[in-house]
């Protein structure tokens, strides 16, 4: 017994329910031998899995399958009307709340947008309409509400359910997740955005075939999540991943974070704007990006300037990391091939070309709806973390 990490037993069986799901969800219909090849787990593991998922309604048994012989093999399949889960994004620039079934799937979102002035008093009102409003707009939701997953950019206590620091509204100490639950009456949980991209990845992108991936998302912040097989590296206080706030110049542009010279303050969306700024450009990087596909030089330029510091930032993320795949994520990288294109190649200039040959560079799968999705599986993960 000496030898048996603690809690590994219940970690392998966490990591094998959401795989279990994954293939039911993915593939389904499916029986249970036919999970049990695709995945490698023992029959047993997956009977005595899909019972407890029965159990819990998350999934339930379909028609006979197809016979190769002998009995017809019952199928299982998601039960994707079963509950739903309301997913937060608090991002830099507005608050997207939607409601997901069980597949995942969104049913219905609204998106309100909030200026840097907005107080955490107001968030927790826009978030408690639009709650409302989906739910009167989806009446089926009434009554099977599994949870409540945030995703919150800036510095969160995943434990306790805190937002510890928001740089862009200036909020600190939050105890969103105590607020939400006493507003909604079901259990809410709370990780940064870029974990909540990094996750959403792992279970329905590129890192479903990657043990180990890292996740850069690019709003008005920077941040990068590390996925090992399909866990957050969360740091010794949670803090992991405050890349955006390594500096690359002692007397750089002031950044949010109070200090200078931050990469985000070079690389951001907020820097394509100040990029645009200077070059007579007064807009938003959305705008910036529709002036882009015009062919003004100018947007295009700040777009250029800003990717090519992007890249500096993802090679030095290469030579650290030595990783396999980076994903990318936020509204402009996910729709602007200037952004995406000039930051894969000037990683590729900056980064020791032995590592960059053997490292992938991707666009997150589910785009704009990466860190909602990603929201969602909070929920459905701690979900199995009582199973
Ligand atoms: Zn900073």
């Amino acid at each position: 017994m000496d030898n048996i990490v603690p809690g590994s037993f219940q970690l392998m069986k966490k990591i094998n329910t959401g795989l279990i799901i994954d293939i039911i969800r993915l593939k389904g219909p499916i029986s249970r031998a036919e999970i049990a090849k695709t995945l490698n787990l023992t029959p047993a593991t997956v009977t005595n899995i899909t019972a407890e998922l029965i159990n819990k309604n998350i999934i339930v048994e379909s028609d006979l399958g197809q016979s190769t012989g002998g009995r017809k093999p019952i199928l299982l399949k998601i039960n994707a009307e079963s509950y739903y889960i309301v997913s937060i994004h608090i991002g830099s620039t507005g608050i997207r709340t939607a409601i997901l079934n069980m597949e995942s799937k969104i049913l219905d979102k609204i998106t309100v947008k909030t200026r840097p002035e907005t107080t955490y008093e107001e968030a927790i009102k826009i978030i408690k309409e639009s709650v409302e409003r989906l739910i009167t707009q989806n009446e089926k939701v009434k009554g099977k509400l599994l949870g409540i997953g945030i995703a919150a950019h800036g510095i969160v206590d995943t434990e306790k359910g805190k937002i510890v620091f928001s740089p862009n509204y200036g909020w600190k100490d939050k105890d969103i997740r105590t607020d939400l639950e006493r507003m909604f009456d079901v259990p809410a949980f709370l990780d940064r955005d870029v974990r909540a991209m990094a996750l959403s990845e792992s279970w329905y992108g590129a890192g479903k075939y990657v043990d180990q991936f890292i996740s850069v998302k690019i709003g008005y912040g920077v941040g990068v999540a590390l996925t090992n097989n399909k866990q957050q590296i969360r740091g010794y206080t949670d803090g992991f991943g405050e890349f955006g706030h390594t500096k690359i110049a002692f007397d750089g542009p002031l950044c949010s974070c109070g200090n200078r010279g931050c990469i985000e303050t070079f690389s951001s969306e907020k820097a394509v704007e100040r990029y645009a700024a200077e070059l007579g450009i007064d807009a938003d990087c959305m705008a910036v990006h529709e002036l882009s596909l015009n062919g003004d030089e100018r947007a295009i330029t700040a777009i250029n300037k800003a990717s090519e510091y992007l890249g500096l930032a993802i090679a030095n993320l290469i030579n650290i990391f030595n990783p396999r795949l980076i994903v990318l994520g936020g509204d402009l990288i996910d729709i602007n091939d200037y952004y995406f294109n000039g930051a894969v190649e000037s990683a590729k200039k900056y980064a020791l070309t032995d590592l960059y040959k053997v490292c992938e560079i991707k666009r997150a799968e589910s785009k704009g709806d990466a860190i909602i999705k990603g929201a969602a599986v909070l929920v459905l993960e701690n979900l199995f973390d009582n199973i």
